[in-house]
């Protein structure tokens, strides 16, 4: 037999079914279920998906002819549900023609409707409805659409307009009116001429008048659009493959503009903004579906209940709303009982939210779609554990539903929704770090208390203005990306950012900023949405996030179903708590250096750069280890009973040094020496590429007394909190390591310094000494390392770097062009390259494991909370991540789905 092109669906019966989207798209999949679960749907007939790959492949010509057959027995099988004829002058049948992808393409591909109506057929139209005005009205539609999607008649260029528009315009000028409903039936005779008469100046041809011809015509144009700029822009934004094609349905028309027993409407089974269980959607009575959405008319509430919430909200008395926008509950409350049990069936078919189409035609209910509803994260999460508790689906289904980064908008602050809408945008930037936040503009770090609420705006932020970023209620910079210094400690922080907002100008000494000629000052209020990059004027009121009970519940199923445990990067003991809040088991990264700036802790550590001897060095650091004892002290007792991860110190002494002059004044009458002195320290700490310069252990090893002094602090800290019969479990993590030797070197300091602090305090703990592994040769040489090391933790930020050569400080340059050429699919610094570094993480682990079994593996990059990343974890047989406090929820969620994915 040969293959099956077309399958055909109507009056209750249907060849395709839903879970063949793959065949049919999404739509004809869902019309053929419509039919097959007993929803009135005009009958009619999806051509495949494999058809749009033939007619990439084969050409127009070739593709009508594979098709011809198929297509003629479908119409015919349409026109006999109808009892009308495709083409027939008296009884006509039109149809529509759409496209529908496998995954839901919103507005992306073209659509025509009316087909199947000429000069004789629109008459034959006139006199079968009694209705000359809506026939022509329809048949200027079918001209319009067909004209542009099909012929191509579309404005020459950008600054020109619709010429279809251009036409209708300058006859409203004639006539003196203003809108399409104020055509005569004359008039719409006349626009009919004009427009065919325009297709043929322009396009050399007679706009087609055979039915069949118009049919192939519009086939032809919706394989077409599945190439066409906004698709595949789309499709590159989603990740959705090209080769997949879109199918077309062809059905019966059905019309909402029959007069006012006719209407159309879309409408979800569930509140697709708060999850709430009641229906709801918007209707317009006497109208095509685009008037819905076009906004020349206010579309009306479907229900009494949203109308009368609708109407409060817009300040309108009960009686005005019920006069000029009653519900459809109201109008046409037979229907609206129907069109009510429709949706409860679609929605207990599907057993999922429903986002639906549907139209009535003289006083006959017809569905022209359903879907999976898109809806927020608070809708999401409520959708599914209401339906979860219902019983409506098992817990596996409830928890694979939820989007795990779509979490996030759970918590943090949001704006609140009413302040929101009237709020002026003033500039987009970089979604660094979600959630809402207000303040007065500070332009320095050290001045964030300077008012009560406080955004801390920057070109960019370094590791000196933490106390500040911390202080700040959000950050916003003017340049930087997503792994911006700003963008990650935000991150930590669970603060709002926007990063890399190219549009600000700053000027700090005049301490203003600059956007559109526009001067703002500090003081002067603004508002950011670091989930949208948007920058807004003035104060905007936020909220608390809602932690209702059912996020406790998704956190509860997710332990159920993960493998792996979830960690934290964290080195505040506030943050170790945030996170332990939010479910992490221990800590994955504790980065030293960033407790090296607070207070007095900056100026030892200076001294220490600048000493010139090991003495100096050494009494420099002394200073330091009381400072690092407490603070560790603070973490492992905030994460006590888990693994505490700390990394040495890592990041090159450069950017501990002062780099103003004033700041170096000051420094060198604070510690007695010449400011040559320091400016010749910081000249000599310069480096070309400080990312591969020294840092890592290679500071370790050049000055041993560094990691001497750290271990000291852990291992100290520990100690006491033993004493206070707190379980500190330190784990110490050598960075940066390359090779064998490196680790051994350091290993050996760490644990001869142990040593001594057992003997010193005549008590012990139990400690682990591991490494990153973030060089390539480190994963390539990971069976040597293992024999030696307790544990590993990928750095996947240092290893994207290194293994793409993209400095992680640069990329930004040119990252948005690789992904706008499509170079790249996603920027590899938030989504790990399972492709390329993922082979490395493999590799890494597999060779660790075989050397020692036993091997404790992690990853604590920044990709370690990101959904798409946890599950390559997860198939990597990681025994945990490690993120941000703020994302250990979703790591724990996606983590769970990795395994439920499995079962
Ligand atoms: C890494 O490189 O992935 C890492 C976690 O370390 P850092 O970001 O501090 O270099
Ligand atoms: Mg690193």
């Amino acid at each position: 037999m040969s293959k099956k092109r077309v399958y055909t669906f109507g009056n209750g019966k249907a060849e395709g079914r839903a879970d063949m989207k793959e065949l049919l798209g999404g739509k004809g999949a869902n019309l053929a279920e419509m039919n097959r679960i007993g929803v009135p749907v005009p009958p009619g007939f999806t051509i495949t998906t494999d058809v749009c790959t033939e007619y990439n492949e084969l050409g127009h010509e070739k593709v009508i002819e594979l098709i011809k057959d198929e297509v003629e027995k479908a119409i015919a099988h349409v026109e006999k549900l109808t009892g009308t004829k495709f083409g027939d002058k008296n009884n006509p049948l039109l149809v529509s023609v759409r496209s529908g992808a496998r995954a839901s393409m919103p507005g992306m591909m073209d659509t025509i409707l009316n087909l199947g109506l000429n000069d004789e057929v629109v008459e034959g139209m006139a006199k079968k409805t009694g209705n000359e005005r809506f026939a022509w009205d329809s048949y200027r539609r079918f001209i319009q659409m067909y004209g542009d999607v099909v012929m191509g008649l579309k404005p020459e260029s950008k600054e020109d307009s619709d010429p279809f528009e251009e036409i209708m315009e300058k006859v409203k000028e004639e006539k003196g009116i203003e809108l399409d409903t104020e055509f005569t039936v004359d008039d719409l005779k006349g626009l009919v001429q004009k427009f065919k008469d325009a297709v043929k100046k322009r396009t050399g041809k007679d706009f087609p008048t055979d039915s069949y011809d118009q049919l192939w015509g519009a086939v032809a144009a919706v394989f077409d659009s599945w190439s066409n700029a906004r698709a595949v822009y789309y499709r590159r934004l989603h990740g959705i493959p090209d080769e997949w094609g879109t199918a077309v349905n062809v059905q019966a028309m059905v019309f909402g503009n029959m007069g006012n027993t006719s209407a159309t409407g879309v409408a979800f089974t569930r509140d697709a903004a708060t999850g709430e269980n009641i229906f709801n959607g918007e209707y317009l009575i006497n109208a095509q579906g685009e008037d819905v959405v076009a906004g020349i008319r206010t579309p009306q509430e479907i229900t009494l209940e949203g109308s009368r919430r609708w109407a409060k909200l817009q300040g309108i008395s009960e009686e005005e709303r019920a006069s000029k926008f009653p519900s459809l509950e109201e109008t046409m409350p037979e229907l609206y009982k129907e069109l009510f049990e429709v949706q409860r069936k679609l929605e207990e078919h599907y057993k999922d939210m429903q986002d639906l189409e549907f139209t009535i035609q003289e006083g006959k209910l017809w569905l022209l779609q359903t879907r999976n509803g898109k809806r927020t994260g608070a809708a999401m999460v409520k959708i599914a554990m209401d339906m979860y508790r219902d019983k409506f689906i098992d817990e596996k289904t409830a928890l694979l539903r939820l989007e795990p980064a779509k979490l996030d908008e759970l918590l943090h602050p949001v704006f609140d929704s009413t302040a929101i809408r009237s709020a002026k945008v003033l500039a987009k930037g970089l979604p660094a770090s979600p959630g809402a936040a207000t303040g007065q503009i500070v332009f320095f770090a050290d001045e964030a208390t300077k008012f009560e609420q406080t955004i801390l705006v920057r070109t960019e932020t370094s590791p000196e203005d933490l106390e500040g970023m911390n202080v700040a209620r959000g950050i916003l910079t003017a340049r930087g990306g997503m792994t911006s210094h700003a963008a990650v400690v935000a991150r930590g922080m669970g603060k709002c950012c926007v990063s890399g907002a190219g549009a600000v100008k700053l000027d700090y000494r005049a301490r203003t900023m600059t956007i559109d000629g526009k001067v703002y000052k500090e003081g002067d209020w603004i508002s950011l949405n670091g989930s949208t990059g948007e920058v807004y004027e003035g104060k905007v009121e936020t909220r608390k996030p809602d932690m209702s009970g059912d996020f406790a519940l998704i956190m509860e199923l997710s332990d159920k179903f993960a493998k792996m445990s979830v960690r934290t990067n964290a080195d505040s003991p506030n943050d170790a708590k945030v996170a332990r809040d939010f479910g992490a088991k221990g800590i994955g990264l504790c980065r030293t250096e960033h407790m090296f700036f607070e207070g007095e802790r900056i100026k030892a550590m200076r001294e220490m750069i600048l000493a010139t001897t090991t003495e100096g060095r050494k009494k420099a650091l002394a200073k330091l280890l009381p400072y690092q004892r407490e603070d560790f002290e603070g973490i492992f007792e905030a994460m006590a009973g888990y693994g505490v991860t700390v990394r040495l110190l890592d990041p090159p002494l450069h950017e501990f040094v002062p780099h103003q002059q004033a700041t170096q004044k000051a420094l060198a009458e604070e510690i007695g020496v010449p400011i040559e002195q320091i400016r010749n320290t910081v000249a000599e700490l310069e480096e070309f590429n400080p990312m591969l310069g020294h840092r890592g252990c290679r500071l370790g090893i050049t000055y041993p007394e560094i990691t001497e002094m750290q271990a000291r602090a852990i291992i100290e800290a520990a100690l006491n909190l033993k004493k206070k019969g707190v379980d500190a479990r330190p784990e110490i993590m050598v960075p940066l390591v390359g090779t064998l030797k490196e680790f051994q070197l350091q290993a050996e300091i760490i644990h001869s310094t142990a040593k001594n602090v057992f003997e010193e305090k005549g008590d012990k703990i139990d400690y682990l000494v591991g490494t990153m592994i973030e060089i390539p040769r480190a994963a390539l040489t990971a069976d040597e390392i293992a024999k030696e090391a307790d544990f590993f933790s990928f750095g996947t930020n240092d290893l994207t770097q290194m293994t793409f050569g993209y400095s992680r400080d640069d990329a930004g340059k040119f990252l948005p062009v690789y992904l706008d050429k499509g170079i790249l699919k996603e920027d590899p610094f938030q989504v790990l390259d399972q492709r390329g570094v993922g082979q490395l993480v493999e590799l890494g682990t597999k060779r660790g494991r075989e050397a020692k079994k036993e091997l404790k593996v992690g990853i604590c990059g920044e990709h370690g909370g990101e959904p798409s990343s946890v599950e390559f974890c997860h198939r990597t047989g990681m025994d945990y991540v490690s993120c941000s406090p703020y994302r250990v929820p979703i790591a724990r969620l996606a983590a769970a789905q990795a395994a439920a994915r499995e079962q």
